[in-house]
């Protein structure tokens, strides 16, 4: 066993001995719930998760289905009255259960498989979006930078990357010593950890994560809520790093009086946030950068924001209760008269950009709205018009101008690949056809 698998352990052996087991943690748990499993049963299940822990797996039948229910949601984290991360020691739980009923070879191919999906997604909607130039200063190594902050967007965030955009206008705007740093040769390695391959994941995650420390910065700013879990609980735990870990959000509402002296003036809004626990203090510092923008005003509204840290992922299996999520939350907003809803993570705003289809709501990310507050952003969301169903001329165009300045050609079997990526994932949206259409008459253009 290497040296990180076995701080891995002793971490999960540390919240084991310190569990009560009280059973708090699994009465909250709401995915849990969600699949059946009785609130009343908690301390039987804490302790199966404890003996697995001491002893080894396989789990217990009624754990193994708690632990493929988790979706990271940190309910249980919040409920431990014993300060335990629980959230943390169900995720090494879950690998160690893996590890116990299957041979490695089949969680790293299945990881394999995921990642190669993921990554062939991610360069051809980023290839559609970007600049070569600004693509290129994205993916660079990170061990080669040498600003005292890097800005980290992770892998799926360049699906949707005039976040991206935005994010660098705003450290721009205040005038940071910055580099952006990401793309799937910087992934957090979040397939691999949860299908248990533990030595690739070590490769991949791990190693970004030594690579931000040799690049010398003091802060790494996280963006992806993912990233940003994993490399808090699995990195960050196992070893103290040099540098300071923390989300943008987070960041930005720190400084959010030096922002405040550059907002200029906006026009008139009334917004509603969709919404997530789980993930520091991310919803509270977005609700803070969005209350100090001129003349917009805030419309609170009743969300189901404890299920899970982040639209997609691995709440995507509760695919019926995501979807009462959107349609509550646009429904709720229409009849709150609130004329925008803003996304924290890229995840949901790809999850609710095609509302705009359905509803007279706009969908914006938190960036947006704080990058115009400087007098900056205004990237196009072309993701948005691609969800969003309707004419597809603008997004076409300059998806046809970007694949040629990056080098990039798209074939019809990719545009099928992609159209199932956008229209598959559980949330809100108009045509899929409009979409498919354009992006493959595109393609025959060869
Ligand atoms: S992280 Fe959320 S889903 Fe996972 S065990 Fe804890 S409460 Fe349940
Ligand atoms: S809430 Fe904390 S102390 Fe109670 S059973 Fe869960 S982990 Fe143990």
């Amino acid at each position: 066993m290497s040296a990180y698998a076995d701080r891995l352990e002793a971490l999960a052996a540390e919240a084991a001995d310190r569990c009560t087991g009280c059973g708090k943690c699994f009465e909250v748990c709401p995915t849990a719930r969600e699949i059946g499993l009785d609130a009343a049963e908690a301390k039987v299940r804490v302790g199966e998760l404890a003996a697995l822990t001491v002893n080894g797996g396989p789990a217990a039948d009624g754990l193994q289905k708690w632990l493929n229910a988790c979706d990271g949601s940190a309910r249980c984290t919040d409920a431990c009255p014993e300060g335990i991360n629980v959230r943390q020691w169900v995720t090494i739980a879950k690998m160690k259960a893996l590890n116990a009923t299957r041979p490695r070879e089949v969680g790293a191919a299945n990881a394999a498989g995921r990642f190669r999906h993921m990554a062939q997604a991610v360069r051809l909607l980023a290839s559609m979006q970007l600049p070569s130039e600004t693509l290129k200063k994205i993916l660079e190594p990170a061990e080669r930078r040498t600003a005292e902050i890097l800005f980290y967007t992770g892998c799926n965030v360049l699906r949707t990357p005039h976040i991206v955009l935005n994010v660098m206008d705003i450290l721009d705007a205040m005038q940071l010593d910055f580099d952006v740093v990401g793309g799937t040769a910087h992934c957090c390695g979040v397939y691999q950890f949860q299908e248990a391959d533990l030595p690739t994941y070590e490769r991949m995650g791990h190693r970004t994560f030594q690579r931000f420390g040799q690049s010398g910065a003091s802060k790494v700013l996280t963006w992806c809520p993912t990233c940003t879990k994993n490399f808090d609980e699995l990195e960050k735990d196992v070893e103290e790093p040099f540098f300071d870990l923390g989300h943008i959000s987070e960041f930005l509402a720190a400084n959010l009086d030096a922002l405040k002296a550059r907002f200029i003036d906006q026009p008139k809004r009334r917004v509603v946030i969709h919404e997530h626990l789980g993930i520091g203090a991310t919803v509270d510092s977005i609700r803070r950068l969005l209350s100090a923008v001129p003349n917009l005003e805030l419309v609170e509204l009743v969300q189901d924001s404890g299920f899970s840290y982040a639209c997609g992922g691995q709440a995507a299996k509760f695919k019926g209760r995501e979807q009462a999520i959107h349609r509550a939350l646009a429904e709720g907003a229409v009849a709150a008269g609130a004329d925008t809803i803003v996304t924290m993570y890229h995840s949901c705003h790809r999850a609710l950009a095609g509302a705009e289809a359905v509803y007279p709501l706009r969908v914006v990310n938190f960036t947006d709205v704080i990058a115009e507050a400087l007098g900056r952003g205004g990237h196009p969301d072309y993701y948005r018009l691609y969800k969003a169903g309707g004419a597809m001329d603008e997004a076409v165009a300059a998806a046809r101008q970007f694949l040629a300045n990056n080098g990039v050609r798209i074939d019809e079997a990719s545009v099928q690949s992609l159209t199932a990526d956008i229209f598959d994932e559980t949330g809100l949206a108009g045509s899929r056809e409009a979409f498919a259409q354009a992006f493959t008459a595109l393609a025959k253009e060869g």
